[in-house]
């Protein structure tokens, strides 16, 4: 890959405008240990955030919070994107309330941007540190959602955009796949969990009316990843998982989601969530706080 990540292709004018300063945006990824969540976030910045000495396909497991930041520049926007891994949970015996220092967490960097708006210094800018995605990963098991993963999720939706993931999508069949997605859907649904709705963003072209609906289609996002890259013939550089039989590649999207989440992710609606963040999360969190009883 060129190594163009593409946050600065956002499609509309409107975006663009607000972003000339530069803007912040972190992402977050959940779920049991081992899905390869590490893995999922190399791959999707192109960069290896997290690397290993000998390159081989292993990443450390995460024991802890970790958030890592850098500053990327694409056509003149710069974007300071910062990561958080966390430790999977499912090592425990007892899982009682394994999602709590991820909820924690996010209301800490709630509390950081109250801090920071209640200062009286107008030329101050504020730095959003606040969560604005997280991406639940949910593992392959073809059936339907674990009792886990229903109150994990109901857990943190209303307090983070949530975005629905699939591990490891090498190792089911397509149709598993297929069947598996619309269990998700439907006990998503059930459970009354709300998440991160895709917007069509209005006024443009035709292709990019088309691609959205067939990304929003592939709800939740089947992915693949991979730390092990190969070069093509052309000299291009892909990332792939080897099979006896053959080769996924993690970029292609007969093999995976992957670029679909990309794009809605990165490329169209980065903005989106950083706005539902604001007006939706955040501002029921400081509600919440205010101490006023509503039900
Ligand atoms: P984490 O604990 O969720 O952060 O998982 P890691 O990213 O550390 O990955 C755990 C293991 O799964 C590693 O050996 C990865 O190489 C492997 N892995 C990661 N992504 C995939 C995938 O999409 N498919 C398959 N089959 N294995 C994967
Ligand atoms: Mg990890």
């Amino acid at each position: 890959s060129d190594g163009h990540v593409g946050f600065a292709d956002l499609p509309n004018q409107l975006y663009r405008r607000s972003v000339r300063n530069g803007f912040e945006f972190t992402l977050m990824v959940v779920g049991e240990s081992g899905l390869g969540k590490s893995t999922l976030i190399n791959s999707l910045f192109l960069s290896d955030v997290y690397t290993t000495a000998n390159y081989d396909d292993r990443i450390k497991q995460t024991l802890q919070i970790e958030a890592s930041t850098m500053d990327l520049e694409e056509n003149g926007v710069r974007l300071k994107l910062t990561l958080i891994d966390t430790p999977g949970f499912g090592d425990a015996i007892d899982n009682t309330n394994c999602w709590q220092p991820i909820i924690d967490f996010i209301q800490k960097r709630f509390d950081e941007y109250i801090q920071q708006e209640s200062r009286i210094d107008r030329e101050y800018h504020i730095v959003d540190t606040r969560v604005h995605c997280c991406l639940y990963f949910i593992p392959p098991t073809g059936h339907s959602l674990r009792p886990i993963d229903i109150e994990y999720m109901k857990q943190l939706y209303d307090k983070v955009n949530i975005v629905p993931i699939i591990a490891k999508a090498d190792t089911m069949t397509e149709d598993e796949c297929k069947g598996f997605k619309r269990r998700i859907l439907k006990d998503l649904r059930d459970n009354k969990i709300r998440i991160f709705e895709f917007q069509e963003v209005a006024g443009e072209d035709e292709d990019y009316a088309a691609q959205h609906k067939s990304s929003k289609e592939s709800i939740p996002f089947a992915v693949v990843g991979s730390n092990t890259k190969i070069q093509l013939n052309g000299g291009k550089e892909v990332r792939v998982r080897k099979y006896p039989w053959g080769m996924v590649e993690v970029e292609n999207n007969d093999h995976s989601d992957f670029i679909h989440l990309r794009n809605v992710l990165i490329r169209t609606h980065m903005f989106d969530l950083i706005y539902n963040t604001n007006i939706l999360h955040y501002e029921n969190y400081r509600y919440r706080k205010g101490g006023s009883s509503v039900s």
